[in-house]
């Protein structure tokens, strides 16, 4: 949370949530509702439908898990196989991550809740099911597949949440939304979220949300000015030892570090655990289970480096880091900013290091075209190159905007 967003006008208490639920918040330390929390949970307590437009890191999952968990646990009951709340989320890290949102702050109340995605075994959670909960989790394909199995049903839902779904629509899972929406009841109460509203977002808000509240908080602008970044001009293949020297000389133990392909992590990994550091990779090929193992281990140790690929990344809460090196510059220069975005956060000053070999000038140029600045250049000793990487001189051209793609192909199969 950062002060910006903590700046909320009201308490807890006057939302109209009910005890067991601001139990938990006091239990977790939530001591006033951040602005999204503030304009959604009244009106949601009332029935309203919403579309809300708000980034992660906003609180926006407890924006709408905590109405709906008063919602739900005012009446009513879960017959086996069905479901009464449904929170449709792009991947399988969102999910864990919403899911665990819910079991925390339903912690005082008699709720039943699940979460599924792919990449793990459908048994497990069918049994789950089996009892019927209250509130499932789910990625699209995953959810049909338990639909299509009759392991979900449902003529009980009471409420659908649309998380990040700008995201959704960009993964590819149009189709999968619209066969879900088909199999819904109406009427239900209907909350979508999203970061962006694109041409494609808003036609789907218009047919599925009625007379809906618009809520919208401002994400908080990632200023790189409070990032000091620098380009390590290094040889391709001479990456790695660049960044055992840097660490050696740095002390630096803990870090996340971008790489270009999956099997760049793994490589690395093996490399630096080799050279006796923690590290551990983040990629779409990881179980999730070793990705949720992963992250929850780069959260907790002092001493532990997380090498990931943009995809996974993405979405990640995780917050206040003082270095993010990019081993490799991204594919898309727009993840050069979410990138560096994850240091230097709420006034904190962090450091974004970004090692370029002679092929990735281009998509130096493109950086410092898209952030309108020539990042300072640091030259390592014993690692000139030959020729030096050109001079880079500010083109002030701004990008052109791309036409959107009809659908792209899903990056990730949950
Ligand atoms: P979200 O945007 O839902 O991913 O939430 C971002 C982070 O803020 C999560 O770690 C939440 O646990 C935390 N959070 C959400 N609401 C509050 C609040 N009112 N006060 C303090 N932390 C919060």
């Amino acid at each position: 949370m950062t002060d910006r967003e903590k700046t909320a006008s009201r308490s807890f208490t006057s939302t109209g949530l009910s005890d067991p639920i601001l139990r938990a918040l006091k239990a977790l330390g939530y001591k006033e509702p951040t602005p999204i929390q503030d304009q959604t949970i009244s009106p949601v307590l009332a029935g309203r439908d919403i579309l809300g437009t708000a980034q992660t890191g906003t609180g926006k999952t407890a924006a709408f898990m905590l109405p709906v968990l008063d919602i739900l646990s005012r009446n009513g009951k879960t017959s086996p196989n069905r479901i009464r709340a449904l929170i449709l989320v792009p991947t399988r890290e969102l999910a864990a991550q919403v899911y665990e949102n819910t079991v925390n702050y339903s912690r005082y109340l008699k709720i039943r809740s699940t979460v599924a995605y792919g990449g793990v075994k459908i048994n497990p959670q069918m049994i789950r099911m089996s009892k019927g909960v209250d509130i499932l989790v789910a990625t699209p394909g995953r959810l049909l597949d338990l639909y299509r199995k009759n392991a979900v049903q449902f003529q009980d839902l009471e409420v659908l949440v649309f998380d990040e779904a700008d995201r959704m629509l960009n993964l590819g899972f149009q189709d999968e939304v619209n066969e879900i929406l088909g199999l819904l009841p109406s009427p239900r109460q209907t909350m979508m979220f999203t970061a962006t509203l694109p041409e494609e977002v808003t036609h789907l808000a218009k047919e599925i949300l009625k007379n809906p509240l618009e809520v919208s908080v401002i994400p908080e602008e990632i200023t790189l000015d409070a990032v000091k970044q620098y380009v390590y001009p290094v040889a391709h293949e001479r990456k790695t030892e660049l960044l055992l020297k840097l660490m050696k000389e740095k002390g630096w133990l803990k870090f996340l570090i971008f790489v270009k392909t999956k099997n760049r992590a793994d490589r690395l990994v093996k490399k630096l655990i080799h050279a006796g550091y923690i590290a551990q990779a983040i990629h779409g090929d990881k179980s999730q289970g070793a990705r949720t193992r992963a992250l929850a281990e780069f959260k907790k140790d002092k001493a532990s480096i997380l090498v990931a690929t943009d995809l996974a990344a993405r979405g990640l809460d995780i917050d206040q880091l003082p270095l993010v090196i990019n081993f490799d510059l991204p594919k898309l220069k727009e993840d050069y900013i979410h990138r560096i975005g994850r240091t230097g956060r709420a006034g904190q000053a962090g450091e974004a290091l970004s090692f370029v070999s002679p092929e990735e000038f281009d998509s130096l140029k493109d950086i410092e075209r898209l952030t309108k600045q020539v990042i300072a250049r640091v030259e390592t000793e014993g690692f000139k190159l030959d020729p030096p990487l050109p001079e880079s001189k500010l083109d002030t051209r701004p990008f052109k905007a791309k036409k959107p793609k009809k659908k792209k192909k899903k990056e990730e199969p949950c």
